[in-house]
């Protein structure tokens, strides 16, 4: 008998049918034998909702009420699917994250699991139970409930897995597995059979949001099976692995693209010790994350530096930089919260030349500016426009031809 943990998202438990269905297919793996811990999603739109009631009563509210708040989302779901199990005749009990003891640090609305108490699952699990958990929620030492951030229930499903050393771990959402890219936007994008978690983890950091980052990496370190699949119709989604041989084929496995960026430049600042400090320093004290950094090479001592950072915090990161340009005498400061960065993602391109200009070349040929470059081993991004999201993701999808399966698969 081996031990699954499924976990389905929010538009996978979105109405009381949907949550029969999902009752269907626990029921129906149970009677595959496996023992079944199934992790959910507040209802889709209800977290965005809980956080429409919150910022009525404060903009940017932020800490620990909010955790409170947001967790009642997936204690609802919780309930409901226990009782569709049940109401089917199969025996089921429902914990929120603080029942279960899924242990996190204090940083409420991003908190990190540190342990999970997997005691009383497995005694549930003993006794014929299938075990229902909140996602996204757990407790911290001192007993306040904390979340996990956006997108969260996915890491809950890891954690668990991990915890029990469950025999996979299996992602139900309403896409039937990885795609190539978001196939929201290129409805050519192509399902992948496989992934490497080294591939995945870059498509999540750099905007795919269809696993949490965390999700990615905890599994990464812990070796935990973890497949994508979709909730509403069969198939065998998308298995996250370690690199294989046959995997090395493909140049790029997908793109991805991060909406959620805005650009600051600073132009004119004394080319001297001390400036990316001075400027940098003062945002990162703000505790506000820099993604893309790019300073110029100085000319008549003096050098532009332009950076980009999440756009909530725009604004006040524009405050910031204005204030320190002033006292370090740069000429001006710029910020445009309308850009985008796409990304072009393979572990193919370790051994291959060339593909950093056959990106560019076809975002040229469709007029598309580059505004910034950024690299990595395994990654080439760039800020563009962001009218020019679509056409982008769709010239580059097209250039390195990933509508074709790739040999291998
Ligand atoms: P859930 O509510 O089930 O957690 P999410 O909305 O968080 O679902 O994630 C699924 C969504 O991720 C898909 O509907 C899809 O639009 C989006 N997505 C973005 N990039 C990709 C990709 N490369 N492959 C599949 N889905 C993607
Ligand atoms: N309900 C939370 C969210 O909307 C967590 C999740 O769905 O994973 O972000
Ligand atoms: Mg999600």
């Amino acid at each position: 008998m081996s031990l699954i943990v499924q976990k389905y998202g929010g538009t996978s438990v979105g109405s009381v049918e949907r949550i029969q269905n999902v009752a269907d297919r626990v029921i129906a793996a149970r009677r595959q034998g496996h023992e079944l811990v199934v992790v959910v999603s507040a209802m889709s739109g209800e977290t965005d909702r809980l956080l429409g009631l919150a910022r009525g009563i404060r903009a940017n509210i932020d800490g620990r009420e909010l955790d409170v708040l947001l967790s009642t989302g997936e204690q609802v779901t919780i309930a409901l699917l226990a009782m569709a199990l049940e109401a089917k005749g199969c025996p089921a009990r429902s914990y929120t994250g603080a029942q279960v003891q899924i242990l996190t640090d204090s940083a409420h609305n991003k908190a990190r699991i540190r342990d999970i108490d997997g005691a009383r699952v497995r005694r549930d699990l003993a006794d014929g139970k299938v075990v229902v958990v909140a996602g996204f929620q757990g407790v911290d030492e001192m007993g306040n409930i904390t979340t996990l951030g956006r997108g969260g229930s996915d890491t809950t499903a890891v954690a668990l897995a991990t915890a029990l050393k469950a025999d996979e771990c299996q992602i139900f959402t309403d896409v039937d597995g990885v795609y190539t890219t978001d196939p929201r936007v290129v409805p050519k994008a192509r399902r992948l059979d496989r992934i490497t978690f080294e591939e995945m983890l870059e498509m999540a950091s750099l905007g795919s949001k269809v696993l949490q980052i965390r999700a990615v990496e905890f599994a990464g370190k812990y070796n935990v099976p973890l497949r994508v699949l979709s909730s509403f119709q069969e198939g065998e989604g998308t298995l996250i692995t370690f690199e294989e041989e046959s995997m090395e084929q493909a140049l790029i496995s997908g793109i991805a693209f991060n909406q959620n960026e805005a650009q600051l430049t600073v132009a004119g600042v004394p080319d001297q010790p001390g400036v990316a400090y001075r400027l940098l320093g003062a945002v990162a004290d703000a505790n506000i994350e820099v993604d893309m950094i790019v300073q110029n090479v100085g000319a008549d001592g003096t050098t532009d530096f332009t950076f980009t950072v999440h756009r909530n915090d725009f604004e006040k990161a524009l405050g910031i930089v204005h204030s320190r340009a002033e006292a370090l005498g740069a000429r001006q400061v710029t910020g445009d919260d309308k850009i985008v960065k796409i990304s072009i993602v393979g572990v193919g391109m370790r051994s291959h030349a060339g593909i950093a200009s056959k990106m560019f070349e076809a975002l040229a040929a469709e007029g598309i500016n580059i505004r910034m470059i950024s690299t990595s081993e395994i990654k080439i991004s760039v800020v563009v426009d962001e009218k020019y999201l679509e056409l982008g993701v769709r010239a580059l999808h097209d250039a390195f031809e990933l509508e074709q399966p790739r040999s291998g698969q």
